[in-house]
């Protein structure tokens, strides 16, 4: 049966479900082709939103601009899926020489980070820490985002309204404007990592990344808010919590399976850097790899191809999707429908 839609999107990670979600908001139809790879990178992430780089104290980019709109989008998608996914959490950078003290005062006086970071420094009160040096710093406006429930919860909800394909897209089968049995007004490819191997866009700068973390469970780490020193220590249910992550440009790239191989070293490297913040006993419960979807130049990958009027992309996350979509998905379908500008670091043509 032929069937008609406004847009067709290619991929339901983080990218796509955005995309879908804020189209259908707009009364826009839409169809979701997606394979369910189980190693897309937003089933993997942990779902940290930060607006700081907590090693330099430097303010990322638009940051200002994406912690105004988050609230605004993912209350309005929390309430639409009727579950919270959505949650503030206070990030508490741990601290543990006098560098690194003098350090966060320095930074504190300087005006772009007063906005992110408290002044004071407290002392520790969780008992759990192998030294008594640590002084604990507190960052604001840090939230997280149960990414992979959200995921899981959404495809049901395309799958309810007959919105998704479960399937490799198959790229001999487009056409302008067609795909199969599909007529579609606009197609576009969220792909995440994948995106680097899209015949349609083939010149442009992946600079792709492979990511690990570890769940673990725990019975002493605070479950009221993020800790972070080498690692992130992120609690996502009673107990559980993950502990991550790792960054790797080099892996063996002959098939997906073994891009996504687990690197036993990683997770040793995960457990040291855990074990430097508790010295409370844990069990590894799960393991997992991720490819981000970064850019050269660290900047999202979005808009029209050059030379077809009905293909688009929309990928380049990187390691910030939860933060960065919201908006940039906002201003991608106003782009789309209303002719408007896109920022000008984002649009794809800056390498064509
Ligand atoms: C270890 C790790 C930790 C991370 N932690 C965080 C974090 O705390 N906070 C944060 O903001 N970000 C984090 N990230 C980054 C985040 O995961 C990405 O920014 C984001 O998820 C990218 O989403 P995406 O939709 O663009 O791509 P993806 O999540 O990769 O989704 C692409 C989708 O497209 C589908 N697909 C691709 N090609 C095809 C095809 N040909 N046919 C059918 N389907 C296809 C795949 O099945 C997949 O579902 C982390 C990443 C990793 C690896």
């Amino acid at each position: 049966m032929n069937k008609k839609v406004d847009y067709l999107i290619v991929g339901q990670g983080l990218a796509g479900t955005f995309l879908a979600f804020e189209l259908m908001q707009k009364g826009k139809s839409v169809m979701v082709i997606d394979k369910g790879l189980k190693y897309s990178s937003s089933r993997v992430a942990a779902g940290v939103i930060n607006p700081i780089v907590l090693r330099r104290f430097t303010v990322t980019w638009r940051a200002k601009e994406f912690l105004n709109y988050n609230p605004f989008f993912y209350e309005k998608l929390d309430k639409y899926l009727g579950k919270q996914y959505h949650f503030s959490l206070p990030l508490k950078k741990l601290i543990s020489s006098q560098d690194e003290i003098d350090f966060w005062k320095y930074r504190y006086d300087k005006e772009d980070v007063r906005d992110y970071i408290y002044k004071e420094l407290t002392d520790v009160k969780e008992n759990l820490f192998p030294t008594e040096k640590f002084k604990v710093g507190l960052a604001k406006q840090a939230s997280w985002l149960n990414i992979s429930d959200l995921l899981v919860d959404f495809r049901a909800n395309l799958e309810a309204k007959n919105a998704l394909l479960e399937e490799e897209f198959d790229f001999s089968s487009l056409r302008t404007n067609r795909y199969k049995n599909i007529e579609f007004g606009r197609v576009v490819f969220c792909e995440g990592a994948r995106g680097k191997y899209n015949p349609l866009f083939k010149s442009l700068p992946f600079s792709l990344n492979k990511g690990q973390l570890i769940t673990v469970k725990n019975n002493q780490l605070p479950s009221d808010s993020l800790l972070k020193k080498k690692v992130f220590i992120l609690p996502t249910s009673e107990s559980i919590f993950k502990v991550g992550a790792t960054y790797s440009w080099k892996w063996d790239t002959s098939s997906e399976e073994a891009a996504h191989k687990i690197e036993p070293e990683k997770t040793e490297l995960l457990k040291t850097h855990l074990e430097e913040i508790t010295t409370s006993n844990y069990e590894v419960v799960a393991v997992q790899t991720g490819i981000r979807p970064s850019i050269k130049d660290r900047r999202p990958l979005i808009g029209q191809h050059p030379d077809k009027a009905d293909v688009y992309m929309f990928n380049g996350m990187g390691t910030r999707g939860c933060f960065m979509a919201p908006l940039l998905i906002d201003e991608f379908i106003n782009y789309c429908e209303q002719g408007a500008d896109l920022h000008k670091e984002v649009d794809l043509r800056r390498f064509l």
